[in-house]
């Protein structure tokens, strides 16, 4: 049971397929009451990723403005053990990132083994507002799905869970969003007359999404896609595929620390006979 949805192997996804207000027929505060279950569970599991440090986990957060990435980033990853856990968030790139090619400033970001990366957008906004606004030629951009696959491909071999979401809202929600903040003088600061031009490109980004989430959807590297007009579930969803993702990897993670324990207690025994003599 799942509730978002996992694309695998180059499926041709259509984004107009999927309701943005699914909510498995859940009401808010039973849903609320098992998202602070699951980041509960979320946190033991970390705690034994850290100690572990066999795996890292590479989280994607994609999605239109207001789909509400940074709302995941406070309820969901908020919780997390800081020593272990942090978010890059990635903007228009700088001109030493610019004289790069496009992964030298993702690749900096990655995370290590035993820590959680999550990445506020990420290296798929260039094959994202880089096409949409034609920012490189076509055959640019289009080469970059093979990049991206054999990027993540790397990461994966060297240990990193990856999960990718992407946060699907709709248009008339979008809007909701939008004039919401204009309502309220606490959300002021995120007023953004951009916002307004990138909705006059909807259907771009939607082709956009639509091409990055079918070429570059994999088995260790999959998209997920999160129905996010209703934000309780959204988390709930975000929190649920998550621990899924984790909680495999639990018993080998406990096996490392039971072995790595035996070790040193068998360094601290040699120890103390060494000591006595
Ligand atoms: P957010 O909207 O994520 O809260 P900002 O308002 O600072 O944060 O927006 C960051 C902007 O940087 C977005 O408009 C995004 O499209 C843009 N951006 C990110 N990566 C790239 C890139 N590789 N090329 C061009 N623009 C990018």
């Amino acid at each position: 049971m799942s509730y978002v949805y996992r694309v695998v192997g180059n499926d041709k996804i259509s984004l107009d397929d999927f309701d943005a207000s699914a909510d498995a027929e859940l009401e808010r505060e039973e849903a609320e009451a098992k998202t602070i279950k699951l980041i509960e569970e979320l946190i033991e599991l970390q705690s034994l990723l850290y100690a572990a440090r066999r795996h890292s986990v590479l989280v994607v957060l994609q999605g239109r403005d207001t789909s509400g990435k940074d709302g995941v980033l406070r309820k969901v990853i908020g919780p997390l053990d800081s020593r272990g856990c942090d978010v890059s968030s990635f903007k228009v790139p700088s001109e030493e990132a610019l004289a790069h090619d496009f992964l030298w400033r993702i690749h900096q970001q990655t995370p290590a083994l035993g820590h959680i990366k999550i990445f506020n957008r990420s290296h798929y906004e260039d094959v994202l507002v880089v096409r949409v606004h034609n920012l490189v030629p076509e055959e640019v951009w289009r080469r970059r799905y093979d990049h991206i696959n054999n990027f993540e491909r790397l990461l994966a071999d060297s240990g990193t869970v990856i999960l990718k979401f992407y946060l699907h809202i709709s248009k008339d929600e979008q809007e909701e969003r939008l004039l919401e903040r204009e309502k309220d003088s606490t959300k002021y600061w995120k007023l953004s007359v951009g916002d307004w031009k990138e909705r006059e490109h909807w259907d771009y980004y939607t082709k956009a999404y639509e091409d990055a989430i079918s070429h570059c959807s994999s088995e260790h590297a999959p998209w997920l896609i999160v129905p996010a007009n209703k934000k309780w579930f959204r988390n709930l969803a975000i929190a649920h595929a998550l621990r899924d993702a984790l909680l495999p990897h639990k018993d080998h993670w406990l096996q490392t620390l039971e072995e790595t324990g035996r070790r040193e207690l068998q360094a601290i025994e040699e120890y103390r006979q060494k000591s006595k003599r």
